[in-house]
């Protein structure tokens, strides 16, 4: 949070895109017990749902949470962020035959693998095709990836959600024109990574 929002707090901070100031808030936890959590997500302007690695654990995490949201028109916009270390090639699953953990290089995709444990041959994924496939995500559905901290690639992949929310206002406005604009100040994002956490943004200058 602190690389993408200087002087954040430690699970909320506010960052500049352009000129327009995104407030971001992060939630972690599991849904089921934070009662917070849907009103969190439904006052939302967008969500993130940020993913680190992709093994069957953290997918079963990311799947239980992916499943918590309202997938009507009812739900901000949203998106998932696979997030990586600066100049990373590489990324974790699992073997979809064992299980097994397994780091898999950007080099390699479309290549024959096999994995070392259960000797399994399979066709190596690209990561956002793996996550896509894993959890039955509709084309529609941005999958961005991005590096940490404060950079071009975070900068981006926010500014294409900020123009979905303004798509999504425009379209509102044409039905109730008062309603919307006072209720309407955030965007929230999602983090996965070995917890689950939940990000929201809100855009205060608008
Ligand atoms: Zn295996």
């Amino acid at each position: 949070m602190r690389n993408t929002c200087p002087g954040a707090a430690e699970s909320s901070g506010v960052c500049l895109l352009g000129d327009l100031p995104l407030r971001l808030d992060l939630l972690v936890g599991d849904p089921r017990v934070n009662p917070y959590w849907h009103q969190h997500v439904s006052d939302a302007d967008a969500l993130v749902i940020l993913a680190r690695f992709l093994d069957v654990l953290s997918m079963d995490h990311m799947k239980a949470l992916y499943r918590t949201l309202p997938l009507d028109t009812s739900l901000p916009p949203l998106a998932f962020f696979l997030v990586r270390d600066a100049g990373e090639k590489d990324f974790k699953m699992s073997c979809l035959e064992c299980g097994q953990k397994l780091w898999v290089r950007d080099y390699d995709i479309g290549k024959t693998g096999r994995c070392p444990s259960c000797q399994e041959a399979f066709q190596i994924p690209a990561q956002s095709a793996y996550l896509r496939r894993q959890l039955s995500l509709p084309d529609n559905l941005p999958v961005d990836q991005v590096e940490m901290g404060d950079n071009p690639t975070v900068q981006d992949a926010l500014q294409r959600l900020v123009l979905r929310i303004d798509d999504r206002r425009m379209n509102e406005d044409e039905d109730r024109v008062d309603e919307s604009a006072m209720k309407r100040s955030t965007i929230r994002i999602q983090i996965q990574d070995q917890l689950q956490r939940v990000l929201s943004v809100h855009p205060n200058a608008r």
